[in-house]
């Protein structure tokens, strides 16, 4: 595919993608690329720089220099670079969301938001790069005792691909905000946009080597920059069982970490909903990104009453979902690998063998067959129990499954009853009922009568096995600054005051 010659934008495909190291595209030392595919054709889209321990030691040796010319800036001379950083991904949106797109396989009405994201993130933690504040600590007469926020170094940041330039910002504003240099490790199947966000730092007059990109496989160059002795901090984002491997190596090295990880988010529907709003947030809760998002609402418990009535306005607006190649700005695009399918289609399977009615979906469409895409229509599985595989486990597709409940207490409890925690939605119009549910659920962000209605301000996590740390809001700066106290003796003084 010759993707350059439907270029939109200035920036073009390249053939080929290198490293992004000390301000410079840099050739892996191993010699050698990995394919990158078009999730919406299945054809070659392009090739990546396959990243090992000895780029990893390059790309922090180069933050750790890029570190000092960082924090020789005044803070707000930073956030001003992030800020213009902020306005050259918006000045460069419709090549880069194309370029997500083609990458991904996501629409670019989706690959668009995601790079504004990506710029709110640069122009909200811009504006606080000098407002870090620390705290005076009353203590005793003789003593002043204060606290100032001070950044880790070089933090390590590894992005999943399911939003990648969003991920790639979510991470590296707030590190950069703080003071900290970073290098960013994205996934191996959709590396593009965050080599793209790093050539824009400095082109926006970021020092080299504060922004580093190394790409390559997980196992290869994330293990790497996880056992990096230079690196003081690790952002991990991606699946429970790489999580758990990162959460090993960084306690070898006692370093800290947020694990941002998979969700089974609960999506509660009291008979009292406002049923047509809440069938419409559904479909948005677990179709949007092609279900690859982790807080996806996809566990909808419903109160047996109106679980009919809510399951029909449910397919009617499943019905609504156009599929088609990212580009194609349809509704959703293919799911990101073949092995993405594969994953989603064997839970479909294991749905149907669980004893589960699959009522809505779960074909690959006619109509893009022949494509080589890897298509799934939206899936929505009846006569589920909470017990099930698909009720508990994380699938990262299209697929929703509903589970009648008779009362408050055993939504909750079922909403509970999982290992994840990442976010939960509420839907009733009853005030007290809301609060009071939003209180028991044990989740990380709490939604009500609405799903994920906003972005970049509101702190993001995990309670359970979704992880833990925050990113987004003012909480992300905290995790990228370590807290230093100062104890000042001061003299005696004028006893007689
Ligand atoms: P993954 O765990 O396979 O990969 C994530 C990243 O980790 C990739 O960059 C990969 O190359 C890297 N990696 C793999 N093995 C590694 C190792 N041994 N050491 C260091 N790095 C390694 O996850 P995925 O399949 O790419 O992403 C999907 C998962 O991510 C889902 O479970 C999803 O819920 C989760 N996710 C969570 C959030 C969140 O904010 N909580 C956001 C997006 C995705």
């Amino acid at each position: 595919m010759d993707a350059s010659a439907t270029l939109v934008g200035d920036i073009p495909v390249r053939t080929r993608y290198e490293h992004f190291i000390g301000g410079q595209h840099q050739a892996p030392s191993g010699g050698q690329y990995i394919e990158v595919e078009n999730p919406s054709t299945g054809g070659r889209l392009t090739e990546c720089a396959r990243g090992n321990a000895s780029d990893i030691s390059k790309a922090v040796a180069s933050a750790q220099q890029g570190y000092r010319a960082w924090r020789a800036l005044k803070p707000l001379q930073r956030g001003r670079i992030m800020l213009r950083i902020s306005h050259l991904l918006l000045d460069n949106l419709d090549s880069l969301a194309y370029l997500e797109s083609l990458d991904t396989g996501k629409p670019l009405w989706v690959a668009r938001a995601d790079v504004e994201t990506c710029a709110r993130y640069f122009e909200y933690f811009g504006g606080a790069a000098d407002k870090i504040l620390g705290e005076v600590v009353p203590t005793t007469d003789t003593h002043i005792t204060y606290s100032i926020r001070e950044p880790y170094g070089v933090t390590g940041h590894i992005i999943p691909w399911n939003g990648p330039i969003t991920q790639a910002g979510r991470g590296a504003a707030p590190a950069l905000c703080a003071g900290n240099s970073v290098v960013l490790k994205p996934a191996e199947e959709t590396s593009i946009t965050t080599l793209e966000l790093a050539r824009l730092c400095i082109e926006a007059g970021m020092p080299a080597g504060v922004v580093n990109v190394v790409t390559g496989y997980g196992a290869e160059a994330g293990k790497a920059l996880v056992d990096n002795m230079g690196v003081r901090r690790i952002s991990f984002t991606g699946s429970v069982e790489t999580g758990r491997e990162v959460l090993h190596g960084v306690a070898e090295r006692i370093i800290p970490v947020t694990v941002e990880l998979g969700g089974k988010s609960p999506f509660i529907i009291f008979p009292d909903a406002d049923l047509e709003r809440a069938a419409t947030l559904a479909r948005k809760a677990f179709v949007f990104n092609t279900g690859q998002i982790c807080s996806a609402g996809t566990r909808l418990l419903v109160h047996r009453s109106v679980q009919e009535k809510f399951a029909a306005l449910l397919i009617d607006e499943l019905k609504q979902v156009t599929i088609g190649a990212g580009t194609d700005n349809s509704a959703i695009g293919p799911v990101v690998s073949a092995r993405q399918l594969e994953r989603v289609c064997g839970y479909l399977d294991i749905g149907r063998q669980e004893g589960a009615r699959l009522i809505y979906g779960g074909n690959k469409p006619s109509a893009l067959l022949g494509t080589g895409g890897h298509f799934i229509e939206p899936a929505l599985f009846v006569d589920v129990t909470n017990q099930m595989r698909i009720a508990r486990e994380e699938i990262f597709g299209p697929v929703g499954v509903l589970i009648p409940f008779d009362d408050e207490e055993q939504a909750v409890a079922m909403a509970n009853d999982n290992d994840f925690g990442l976010a939960a939605a509420v839907w009733t119009s009853d005030v007290g009922r809301a609060h009071r549910v939003a209180g028991l659920l044990e989740a990380g962000q709490v939604y009500v009568n609405d799903y994920q209605p906003v972005g970049v301000e509101a702190p993001f996590g995990g309670y359970k096995n979704s992880g833990f740390g925050r990113e987004k809001g003012l909480a992300a700066i905290h995790d990228y600054t370590q807290l230093k106290t100062v104890i000042v003796y001061q003299g005696e003084g004028n006893p007689s005051h």
